[in-house]
């Protein structure tokens, strides 16, 4: 069994009147990059900071390398790095004086680690450019750098990715299967997008409105997303009324232009179509395909899906 490092047992945190967590189970393994992917206000900031105790959680537990107790919990979180709220590099410092500067200032022993998170995270040739020259990319890098430079065994990232171009993205992304593979880093990462996370993630957790609605591994994602049947038809309000009747079991969403993407009926395509046929819907197409993810991951945080 894998060595269980991050155990979340009902966690629920309230803001006055807002419920930003309720009940939250989780539970991350080494080797894990586990990605938190929610809407924005699902909750995925709150429970980063619940872990990284920036905020108190209003009930649950939260136990990392097995320890729950206060002073336990101090001890073991020297092995978090965590990037949840953009850092406040100086603008006038190089990549190396702002890391120096955060080095001192969280104690953290030995000089060469400095050059070795700048290492990780490939910004060791910057020399004497400013922060404040750097792009976008570079910044989310060096922030990936300070989380990194306490050497810790489980990194934090709250949307490391947002904002990125695509090209700042895919480097994030390499970066991370590194230090995952490499430096046997666990990841907890979070995104409002899937596709920015979907080649990386061994684990996925989908947050919507302060609780979790589904945890996958990367292997039932796909295996999810394997098998669907989409319908083209020339009435889809009808072809739902048709579909629930006769297939209650296969969930469905209404796609614009009058499709329809079935989760499952692959073996079932002959008597989908007779069935829609003979109850007066026309079937323009019918073929089996895979589910588009981010399709899938919007029916499952509110959209029109029905399960
Ligand atoms: P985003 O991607 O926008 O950061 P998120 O998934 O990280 O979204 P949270 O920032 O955790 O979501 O917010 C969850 C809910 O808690 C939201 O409704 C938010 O408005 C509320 N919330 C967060 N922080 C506070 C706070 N300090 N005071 C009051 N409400 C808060």
């Amino acid at each position: 069994m894998m060595h269980c490092i991050l155990e979340i047992e009902a966690l629920g945190k309230t803001y006055k009147n807002v419920h930003a967590l309720q009940d939250i189970q989780l539970s991350i393994a080494a080797g894990d990059i586990a990605a938190v992917i929610g809407k924005n206000g699902a909750g995925k900031t709150t429970l980063f900071k619940c872990v990284t105790e920036q905020v108190f959680p209003t009930s649950g537990t939260i136990r990392l390398y097995g320890k729950s107790d206060a002073a336990g919990i101090r001890r073991q979180r020297s092995k978090i790095g965590a990037m949840i709220e953009e850092p406040a590099f100086f603008p006038d410092f190089t990549a190396r004086q702002n890391l120096e500067y955060f080095r001192q200032q969280r104690g953290i022993a030995g000089k060469e680690a400095v050059d070795r998170a700048l290492k990780d995270v490939n910004l060791l040739d910057t020399g004497s450019k400013k922060f404040k020259d750097f792009s976008l990319g570079m910044k989310q890098r060096l922030g990936l750098a300070l989380a990194l430079m306490s050497h810790p065994a489980l990194l934090i990232l709250d949307e490391p990715t947002n904002g990125l171009d695509p090209e700042g993205k895919a480097e994030i992304r390499e970066l991370l299967k590194t230090l995952n593979v490499e430096k046997k880093v666990t990841i907890l990462i979070s995104s409002h997008v899937l596709s920015e996370l979907q080649s990386v993630a061994t684990r996925y957790i989908f947050m919507d409105r302060g609780r979790i609605v589904e945890q996958l591994t990367a292997e039932e994602l796909l295996n999810k997303t394997r098998k669907a049947v989409e319908l083209v038809v020339d009435d889809s309000g009808r072809a739902a009324t048709v579909l629930e009747q006769h297939f209650p079991d296969i969930p469905y969403r209404i796609l614009p232009g009058n499709r329809i993407r079935l989760s499952g009926g692959t073996d079932r395509t002959e008597a989908l179509n007779r069935t829609l046929y003979s109850c007066g819907v026309g079937v323009r197409s019918i073929a089996v395909t895979g589910e588009d993810l981010e399709e899938y991951y919007l029916g499952l945080l509110g959209g029109e899906r029905h399960a």
